[in-house]
């Protein structure tokens, strides 16, 4: 793409401070994006701007840059104010300026609800150049009188379509009003609904308007699937995609704060590397679900939109929509966590039948298919499990230093005991450790004399043990993790039991309950056969 335009702007044409572009080299940015191209010599000119943009475009250096250029060092005080929607963007937007910064002393202060007020107060009080922080917090400080604007000269409204969303309008209204009004205004948003533009022609001067694809919302470079699955089915659904998939590093979106507790305690309690983030924990909790997810000790973040809004996280290498968005908007925005910076990134989307609807209306504003893929089966979990157990023996046998084992290995090998396929298949299970790999088990059960779409499966044991159908209940719903709802008919006799389960659940069900427990007795399950 780059190639072929033919002069490309550099960050020295668009006639920055030394500072300012030694501290870009610092932080890798090589060229400008086009955002950036085409915003900060606007800015800089001391133009009011509007941008438009998808996604991990770099619209925060595009404010940024002119913010730090900007600042005069002889003015004591705030210079610059940026409004963001979520607490994590303003850290986020704080440190990005922090580090565009780095050699033209300015100080950056994030102020956002959430982080003790005091301290806020104090560092305030110690002076900054730029305060970065929500609506709310901000109108706290202004209230109080422990956040001075007089001297402000640049506003950012930054993903003020989100602000939109979480209905701070009014607010930033209120801020707006409490400002210089001699000062330049520049507002970013992914998309311009009637409202911004209402906002841009109240308070912004003769606004230049700089958009980037504007027809075209989503970042090509992500892939985009969706699967159907059943509503009762979604966490089932779920674990067989991350069993398959090679997700490094996942968002996993949930409609509720509730969904996003209940889905990382139901993954965390599958063995993944799952925890969950929203906007009831509190900041420090936040902080900490971050730094784990950024250092790679958490492989999924379970999140709702406004927890994961604006997130910007290397490396993100899927982002999975466990409920589907509400809009096409939200949809951008949650799948433009991945495919960040120009990598790629794989996008999927779980919608039940019921859903179709909205994911046509999605794929109608972002003018693109979304293609449909197949559940995973378990046959194909059990495959990738052993490219997976495939590629790790590979790995170790590439890395050699093998010494200590290979003595060993040369020792079982040469007692003649076992066959080396026998040693080997041992080893392999050794280093599977706890985790049992899938069986292969039928997915065809013939006829168990079950209702239609139901299998209808044996147990050992009955009411000689005390079995109430709710302990059959219980154990299938913890065993297969599958909603205990879900069970059908239960017949219990004297010393077994019959049991029906949906057929999309049947295999799962009879691979779980093996070697369970239920009143202490070892279960035996079998697919009934019909009399
Ligand atoms: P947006 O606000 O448009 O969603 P961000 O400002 O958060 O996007 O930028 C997305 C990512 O791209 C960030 O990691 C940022 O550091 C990086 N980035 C921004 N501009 C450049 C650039 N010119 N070169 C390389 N990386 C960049
Ligand atoms: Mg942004």
């Amino acid at each position: 793409m780059a190639e072929t335009e033919a002069a490309k702007v550099t960050f020295k044409d668009l006639g920055l401070s030394d500072r300012v572009l030694r501290a870009l080299e610092d932080m890798g940015f090589e060229e400008p994006s086009p955002i950036q191209a085409r915003a900060i010599p606007l800015l800089l000119a001391g133009h009011d701007v509007i941008g438009q943009a998808q996604t991990g475009t770099g619209k925060t250096a595009a404010f940024g840059v002119p913010i730090v250029e900007r600042l005069d060092p002889k003015v004591r005080g705030v210079q610059a104010l940026v409004l963001t929607p979520t607490r994590e963007l303003a850290i986020q937007v704080a440190e990005e300026i922090g580090r565009i910064g780095k050699y033209s002393r300015i100080r950056v202060v994030p102020i956002y609800g959430g982080q003790n007020i005091e301290r806020q107060i104090r560092l305030l009080r110690m002076g900054t150049e730029v305060v970065v922080g929500t609506p709310g917090r901000i109108m706290d400080h202004i209230r109080r009188g422990t956040l001075k604007l007089d001297k402000v000269r640049m506003l950012v409204l930054d993903e003020a379509d989100e602000m939109l969303d979480m209905g701070f309008i009014d607010d930033i209204e209120w801020i707006i009003q409490n400002l210089p009004t001699e000062r330049q205004t520049a507002l970013f948003s992914a998309t311009m609904p009637d409202e911004i533009k209402g906002l841009a022609t109240r308070y912004m001067r003769s606004p230049q308007h700089v958009a980037v694809n504007p027809a075209q919302l989503t970042v090509p470079q992500i892939e985009q699937y969706f699967y159907e699955v059943r509503p009762t089915l979604k966490v089932e659904a779920l674990c067989r995609i991350l069993d398959t998939e090679n997700v490094e590093r996942g968002i996993i979106f949930c409609r509720t704060k509730k969904g996003v507790d209940e889905l990382a305690e139901a993954l965390q309690r599958r063995g993944y590397l799952a925890e969950g983030i929203h906007g009831d924990m509190n900041q420090a909790q936040r902080n900490r679900v971050m730094a784990r997810f950024k250092e790679g000790q958490i492989e999924l973040l379970v999140a709702t939109d406004v927890a994961a809004r604006g997130l910007d996280i290397e490396g993100v290498t899927h982002v999975i929509n466990f409920d589907i968005p509400q809009d096409a908007e939200s949809y951008v925005h949650r799948i433009g966590r991945t495919g960040r910076a120009g990598r790629s990134g794989t996008a999927l989307t779980l919608i039940t039948s019921r859903e179709f609807p909205q994911l046509r209306l999605i794929e109608r504003t972002i003018r693109q298919r979304i293609q449909r893929r197949p559940l995973p089966s378990l046959a194909d979990v059990a495959e990738r499990q052993r490219e997976v157990l495939k590629e790790r023996l590979l790995r170790v046998l590439s890395r050699g230093k093998l010494g200590f084992y290979q003595d060993l290995a040369r020792e079982l090998l040469d007692s003649e005991d076992f066959a080396a396929e026998e040693l080997l298949a041992a080893a392999l299970k050794l280093a599977m450790g706890e985790a049992e790999p899938v069986p292969e088990v039928p997915t065809r059960f013939g006829e168990t004399g079950a209702e239609p779409g139901f299998v209808r499966f044996f147990l050992n044991i009955g009411r000689a043990q005390g079995v109430q159908p709710a302990d059959i209940v219980r154990s299938i719903a913890t065993q297969a993790g599958v909603p205990g709802s879900i069970v059908g008919k239960i017949d219990i006799y004297d010393r077994f039991t019959f049991v029906e389960v949906p057929e999309d659940v049947a295999a799962q069900v009879l691979t779980a309950m093996q070697e369970s427990t239920i009143k202490g007795r070892t279960v035996n399950i079998e697919p009934a056969r019909k009399r």
